[in-house]
């Protein structure tokens, strides 16, 4: 499988988990007796917010944190909205927190304690400790190598526990018990952002990474046995501890973590069908909610004189609790698709059409690349199209921070461009430079392609000395002194001026498997090399050598030189659908593409849309139109129903002709369209995705072809995704 996907099953369990909590503030049980609802409560409740770390783990924090060779990135999206999330939290509890008297005799002191640690209402904390838990781990992973961080965490939590279910057997120890006193000066609780988060945000993590064989009843019965032993094993603790009063509190067991892993391991083999997105929102809502919601049934209850129904009886009073917190849930997630997450969007710079890049999927096609190519051979990533449309300094700065240190461009106009940027490392023109650029290449250190030897008495008439890297022709026929001429050759190197630090030919044919292609890639390598043998016999001593772009990595990796000059594979596609078919290679694709939304229309029957009216409505239909055009790259050739967007995970059709600046789409299947919401060209969209192939099949052309031209209007972020 190439992509992970929700995971309905998941999806159910975050909703079960909420309520969950809510039942941990409402003790449905307490009618039942102590026992009864300590059991819930204090034990099987117990794990709905570890659940809730595991999930944002597995999703957050990428497959990359396992990998050892990958540096670890922070997620700054996700925990800037969790904090937009906590932020909104904390507005909407603060009367009440006020009625409560929380926030009395606020010293700096218990300020930072309630935001950092204990959350400004009860339920709070949660929030907080997601973004401590996330940053604390990716500050680790930076220090440490994996195994080191999961080691930590779980030390962490074993100091947790004993400022938690295990505090009877430190509490006389005047040393150590004098350590937590004063760690709960900071904090209330060790159930916080360092102590409990990080080992079930790292745990999640590793289910990322690790494959879970799906539906196989050995499998689920497996781990649904794991599961009922560990948490039996919890519950055992549980009392134990409950009977001999060892607990200061009771969030964290020895068995907890165990029992997690089994559950969730149970979850994820069960493998139900991904749930609307609307239900996927709710659990978060049912959260934060809940507080509300009980405060809303006591007043209501007292109100109506239903106080015995509704207070008295413990588990009418959670039902009550848990139907107005669903009603509202889903009252919330509806309003908030439409109006908060779009005050969110806003708040990006992305208004128009913008372009998202995946840094993981970078990283991943580096290592991927790398790992088909000897040691001796280094990626030379091809910037050029300013990085073939994501953006080349963005690109550029990345890959120098992996380690990449040579690249190639189009023409100087490009390498200066990256020069000032601060891009470190050999820059190669490809293409020609006039004579009236040579400057340039001075003074940017660029790296001139020579394309032929009157172009290198050119080059050395410029007087000052110049980098430079000599193309050989060996059949392509576009630049390059041809392999025959091995006099001429053999004068550009001993030209004075020129400092030939590299020798490249470029394969036409090695993107087919056709033999006659493959004899031709042969023959042009053979020459090649044949050229260099001859070379060095007359006394030159090789510089850097290569042959190899994309293709000729995936389908001819034993002819690696010392670069390799990658373009559209290092960002993630092939240059058709069929090549992506035919391949085993797991290239990731970096760029999506998306628009906003900007009107919401309705058609009646007849009318038309657009220039020249080509489209004209036969039923009532509800179209949009999107801030993008064929200015920004997407082509022409998609107009009139060939191509499609996906908003909300709907697919919607393009209608009548698209316009330079906009287009215009069908969204009478997709009725929750609003005016603000995003529109994908390229990506993914709820369980739906339009890959950069279909835009190319549709428009008659290669991928390549359609990265390129992507506009420079576009909104490009100095961030990924
Ligand atoms: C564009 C270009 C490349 C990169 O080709 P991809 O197929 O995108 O990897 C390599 N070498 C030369 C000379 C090029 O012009």
């Amino acid at each position: 499988m190439k992509t992970h996907k929700n995971n309905g099953t998941l999806d159910l369990f975050r909703v079960i988990a909420a309520l969950l909590v809510a039942a941990i503030h409402t003790s449905p049980f307490e009618s039942f007796g102590p026992e009864a609802d300590f059991f819930l409560t204090r034990i099987l409740a117990r794990t709905a917010v570890p659940f809730f770390f595991m999930v944002t783990g597995q999703f957050v924090l990428s497959d990359s944190f396992f990998d050892p060779m990958k540096s670890i990135f922070v997620p700054r999206k996700y925990l800037r909205k969790i904090l937009c999330l906590y932020g909104t939290a904390i507005l909407l509890y603060l009367p009440l927190g006020i009625y409560a008297g929380h926030y009395r005799n606020l010293s700096p002191l218990s300020l930072s304690r309630l935001l950092l640690f204990d959350g400004t209402f009860y339920h709070l904390w949660y929030f907080p400790a997601l973004i401590l838990g996330i940053l604390l781990l990716c500050f680790l992973r930076r220090f440490c190598s994996p195994k080191v961080c999961t080691l930590l965490s779980f030390m962490l939590y074993l100091a947790g526990l004993l400022g938690d279910s295990y505090w009877g057997f430190i509490s006389n120890l005047p040393l150590l018990s004098a350590v937590y006193e004063g760690g709960f000066h900071l904090f209330s609780y060790t159930r916080n952002g360092i102590f409990f988060a990080p080992l079930f945000l790292l745990m999640g993590a590793c289910f990322s990474a690790s494959a879970v064989s799906f539906n196989k009843y050995a499998c689920i019965a497996g781990n649904l046995l794991g599961f009922l032993l560990s948490f039996s094993l919890m519950t055992i603790e549980g009392f134990t501890l409950r009977h001999f009063e060892v607990q200061r509190h009771d969030s964290m067991y020895l068995a907890l973590p165990l029992c997690m892993f089994f559950l969730y391991r149970l979850l994820l083999s069960i493998n139900l069908r991904e749930l609307p997105v609307i239900l996927r929102r709710i659990s978060t809502w049912i959260y934060l909610l809940h507080p509300a919601m009980i405060v809303i049934v006591r007043i209501t209850a007292k109100r109506l004189g239903l106080e015995s129904l509704f207070l008295q009886n413990s588990l009418l009073h959670y039902l009550a609790v848990c139907v107005l917190s669903c009603i509202g849930a889903l009252l919330s997630a509806k309003i908030s698709s439409s109006v908060t997450f779009r005050l969110l969007a806003d708040t990006s710079s992305n208004h128009r059409a913008w372009i998202e890049l995946d840094r993981d999927a970078l990283h991943h096609n580096v290592a991927l690349l790398c790992s088909l190519l000897p040691e001796s051979c280094t990626l030379m990533p091809v910037l050029k199209a300013d990085a073939y449309g994501h953006g080349a300094v963005f690109i550029g700065k990345e890959l120098n921070r992996m380690g990449i240190h040579a690249f190639c461009v189009a023409c100087a106009a490009e390498g200066v461009k990256l020069r000032k940027a601060g891009i470190k490392g050999e820059i190669l023109i490809l293409g020609y430079t006039p004579p009236s650029q040579f400057p340039l290449l001075h003074r940017y250190r660029l790296t001139q392609t020579v394309i032929d030897y009157a172009y290198a008495l050119q080059l050395k008439q410029y007087g000052k000395k110049l980098h430079v890297h000599i193309g050989i022709d060996t059949g392509m026929h576009r630049l390059g002194e041809s392999y025959e001429h091995l006099d001429r050759l053999y004068r550009i190197f001993s030209m004075k001026n020129l400092i030939v630090d590299g020798v490249f030919t470029h394969l036409c044919t090695d993107d087919t498997d056709n033999p006659k292609d493959r004899d031709f890639t042969y023959k042009q390598a053979a020459s090649f090399f044949d050229t260099l043998e001859k070379l060095k016999k007359r006394g030159i001593s090789c510089p850097k050598v290569h042959l190899q772009s994309s293709y000729g990595v995936l389908n001819y990796p034993e002819l690696a030189g010392d670069y390799a000059r990658v373009g559209i594979a290092l960002y993630g596609v092939f240059s058709t659908k069929q090549d992506y078919e035919a391949s085993v290679t797991d290239l990731r694709p970096v760029l999506s593409l998306k628009a906003r939304v900007t009107i919401v229309k309705n058609l009646s029957p007849g009318d038309a849309v657009g220039y020249g009216l080509t489209f004209t409505a036969h039923h009532p239909m509800r179209i949009a139109t999107l801030s993008i055009g064929y200015a920004d790259g997407l082509p022409r050739a998609l107009s009139c129903q060939v191509g499609s967007v996906l908003i909300k995970g709907h697919k919607c059709p393009i209608l009548g002709r698209i316009c330079m600046d906009q287009t215009t789409v069908d969204i009478t299947e997709a009725p929750e369209v609003f005016p603000g919401d995003t529109a994908v060209l390229i990506g993914t969209s709820g369980s739906n995705t339009i890959s950069v192939y279909e835009l190319a099949e549709q428009a008659g052309t290669i991928t390549n072809e359609i990265l390129s031209r992507l506009g420079s209007r576009l909104e490009r972020n100095r961030e990924f995704y």
